[in-house]
């Protein structure tokens, strides 16, 4: 039976695939993205209702992705960003096929290329990219039994407060997802205790700029790896009500319980660490750093951008951080929801070629793998801060794009010995 045959395959339709998809057309490289369900279905059915963009339209984005209707300053609904990578996807033509899983990759024997089996049928192919996320499968800590009755859900499931019963809830986890959805159940009446790790909270707006703005121009995203000693800190940042700075102190003040780091649960009462004044100290040295290192930028280049003195005020540490809470009895507080808003890992079972080390991480430089022919695109600190969100994989995308080219540059040549039609002499 013939089998299906392509140059490059990228596996997953997301910001990512598209990416690959827009530069991989470019250099008329002929290939096919596979998304097993719709183009950026995780903007649809992984994501809360009300969730907006993080970052502003004008950043948010990457050439020829545009968002009709939109200020450039406006934070996108998380619904007219997916339209907006379909019609991204429409105009460049991309060779999608929705609807179709790929199931394993394996690399062919003692021949080029890799075997590729998909929920409709085999497929060869010379390059395989894996685009197929960085926030795959939701983490939830195994820490609460089902059988205490309270509901569990990951923030990939949460949409809103209607869906959870009445009661107090418990949100795990304080980076982006976490603090937003905290701050939403609260406002609907919830009485919400929020469990806050170590985190960055960059100020959203500084001297007229968004921190998109800061964090470009000094550098940030650009950031090859995290800085010395720190591993990869969540950014806690939100684009809810035209955006704000995420400020847990302000939380505390509007009535929710800050506790520190969930650590176990017990015969009913959840044990959190002693580290939230840690953590919430930490968050606010992170972002007067980034007030210091913007005013020493304006100096620097004689910006007219005006001075903001009052956005150092922090405000006083409210009761739950200066006499912390290290237990809660779930029943006794009324929670009956758990939202675990405690991020993701990844999930490459699929792809059973040498690109992984013994724990299972992708090995790559810059997404270009250890098994010659496969990349990676759109993970973490792929090849810099940026390289997750929607602006930064479009570089990285140009990147792997480019190392095809060359690699098939070397997989055309014919040598000396060979006339140019391609037979040995
Ligand atoms: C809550 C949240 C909010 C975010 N907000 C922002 C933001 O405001 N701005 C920003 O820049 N970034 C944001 N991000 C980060 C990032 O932009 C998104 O996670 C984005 O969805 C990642 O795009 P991707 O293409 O890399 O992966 P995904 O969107 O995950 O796309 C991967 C695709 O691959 C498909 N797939 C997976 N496995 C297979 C398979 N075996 N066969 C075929 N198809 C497969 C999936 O169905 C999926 O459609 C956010 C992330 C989260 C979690």
């Amino acid at each position: 039976m013939s089998v299906e045959k392509i140059e490059v395959l990228v596996v997953g339709a997301g910001q990512a695939g598209l990416a690959m998809s827009g530069h991989l057309g470019q250099r008329g490289v002929p290939h096919l993205v596979l998304e097993r369900s719709r183009i950026a279905e995780r903007w649809r059915s992984e994501r809360w209702d009300g969730l907006v963009a993080n970052g502003p339209a004008w950043h948010d984005c990457y050439p020829g992705l545009e968002f009709p209707g939109y200020d450039p300053d406006a934070f996108v609904p998380k619904e007219k960003i997916a339209d907006s990578f379909v019609a991204y996807a429409e105009k460049i033509k991309a060779p999608i096929r929705c609807g179709v899983e790929v199931k394993s990759v394996r690399k062919n024997e003692g021949r080029p290329g890799f075997r590729v089996e998909t929920s409709q049928g085999a497929i060869e192919a010379n390059f395989v990219i894996a685009a197929t996320g960085a926030f795959q499968k939701p983490i939830i800590p195994a820490l609460v039994p089902g059988s205490t009755g309270i509901m569990q859900i990951h923030s990939t499931a949460y949409r809103n407060p209607g869906q959870l019963p009445a009661g107090a809830v418990l949100v795990v986890g304080a980076g982006s997802s976490g603090a937003q959805i905290a701050e939403e159940l609260m406002r609907a009446g919830r009485r919400v205790y929020l469990s806050v790790g170590p985190h960055d909270r960059p100020p959203r707006r500084y001297r007229g700029r968004d921190f998109c703005w800061w964090l470009g121009v000094l550098g940030k995203w650009d950031a090859a790896a995290p800085a010395e000693g720190r591993e990869h800190t969540t950014i806690a940042v939100s684009g809810a009500d035209g955006g704000k700075t995420v400020d847990f102190r302000n939380l505390a003040a509007s009535g929710m319980t800050l506790v520190g780091r969930t650590e176990k649960f017990k015969d009913g009462v959840m044990h959190f660490a002693a580290d939230l004044a840690r953590n919430v100290a930490q968050g606010d040295a992170n972002y007067l750093s980034v007030l210091d290192e913007a005013d020493a930028f304006v100096a620097r280049n004689g910006l007219d951008l005006a001075e903001e003195p009052e956005a150092r005020l922090i405000g006083p540490d409210p009761a739950c951080m200066t006499n912390p809470i290290r237990e809660v009895n779930l029943a006794d507080a009324g929670i009956t929801a758990i939202i675990w808003a405690t991020g993701f890992s990844s999930d490459y079972g699929w792809l059973q070629v040498d690109a992984f080390d013994a724990k299972g991480k992708p090995k790559h430089q810059r997404g270009v793998s250890s098994e010659p022919g496969i990349y990676f695109l759109g993970l973490p600190w792929l090849s810099r801060r940026g390289s997750s969100f929607i602006w930064g994989v479009w570089h990285d995308a140009k990147y792997l794009a480019d190392h095809i080219t060359t690699q098939r540059g070397y997989l055309a040549y014919k040598g000396p010995q060979e006339n140019r039609t391609g037979n040995r002499q």
